[in-house]
Formats: C-alpha cells, sequence, structure tokens
C-alpha cells in the first residue's frame, strides 16, 4: 500500500452510514459524509488503518479506520469509517469528527463467516493498540490538531 499520504489529518461530521449492522456486531463504525471523503486523496490505498480519534472536544482515543468502496454508490466511490476504541455512552451523530490516520494494517478483504470477520476485526484492534502505545504515534495523540481551539484550525494538513 502507498504510504506516502501518512499521517493524514482530517475532520469533518459525522452521518449516517450505509446500516451494515457494524453495532449490532460490537464494532461500529462513524462514517464520514461523502463531501470528506471526497476530499482525500484519490489514490489513497483502501485497507484498515490504525490512528487516533476525537469527537468534538472530547478526549483523543485509539481508532482504527477503513477505506473501502461504498456499495450505496454502486462500489464507484469510497466510504471513510472509523471505529473509535473506546466505549461512548450515547451516539454522536452530527458532532464533529477529528482524526490523524497513522499506519496501515493491511488491504480489505472478504470473509467466508460472520466470526472470520469479527475476529479479523478484534486481531486489527489489537494491532492498532499495540502501535499506538509506540512513542513516535503516541506523540501524534498530543498534536495541535486536536487543541486548537475551533475556527483556528484547517481541514488538514
Ligand atoms: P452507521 O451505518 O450509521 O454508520 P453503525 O452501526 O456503523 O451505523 O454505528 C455508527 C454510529 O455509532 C456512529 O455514527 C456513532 O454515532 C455511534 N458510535 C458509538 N460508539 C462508537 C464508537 N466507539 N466508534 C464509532 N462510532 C460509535
Ligand atoms: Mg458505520
Amino acid at each position: 500500500a502507498d504510504m506516502r499520504h501518512l499521517p493524514y489529518f482530517c475532520r469533518g461530521e459525522v452521518v449516517k452510514g450505509f446500516g451494515r449492522g457494524s453495532k449490532e456486531l460490537g464494532i461500529p463504525t462513524a462514517n464520514f459524509s461523502e463531501q470528506v471523503v471526497e476530499s482525500f486523496p484519490s489514490d489513497i490505498s483502501t485497507g484498515i488503518y490504525y490512528g487516533w480519534a476525537c469527537v468534538g472536544h472530547g478526549d483523543v482515543h485509539k481508532m482504527v479506520l477503513s477505506i473501502g468502496w461504498n456499495p450505496f454508490y454502486k462500489n464507484i466511490k469510497k466510504s471513510v469509517e472509523t471505529h473509535i476504541i473506546h466505549t461512548f455512552k450515547e451516539d454522536f451523530y452530527g458532532e464533529i469528527l477529528s482524526i490523524v490516520i497513522i499506519g496501515y494494517i493491511r488491504p480489505e478483504k472478504n470473509f467466508d463467516s460472520l466470526e472470520a470477520l469479527i475476529s479479523a476485526i478484534q486481531e486489527d484492534i489489537e494491532e492498532a493498540k499495540r502501535q499506538l502505545d509506540l512513542p513516535e504515534h503516541l506523540k501524534l495523540k498530543e498534536d495541535n490538531f486536536f487543541h486548537l481551539p475551533e475556527g483556528k484550525t484547517v481541514n488538514s494538513h
């Protein structure tokens, strides 16, 4: 995969997704709007990534992210979905999600069973946790991107 766009900083509103039931699997994914997805580099590799995420002015948490093909648009548009490794009390549709994508875990893959899918995602989460504990990745958690007041920030840098 092509890592030249990383780390990639991005922020945007959380919108309703395709409703593939990720929440039922215990792995909810906060979807970015089509507009935010279009602002991504068009040659960024699809697959699973890790990084940091923050909802509104909340705490910064570890995350895993998938960049994939969006079935809603007949797989001609990408979707970008963030699973934050944290238990939230409530949904946060309409809130601003800020993320930094740091590293690549694996390409997209089809699974033979739901069990296989879930265990792959659980492995992705464990890999993300390990990677993000490394000093070079931990320091991005403290990046000004997550802490600057609203209005003094740019969409990406
Ligand atoms: P949708 O298809 O609308 O994206 P999901 O089943 O993927 O539905 O659930 C995503 C929603 O769940 C998010 O938009 C957010 O409001 C909520 N949510 C709650 N906890 C988390 C979490 N840890 N990570 C991501 N989203 C979460
Ligand atoms: Mg989702």
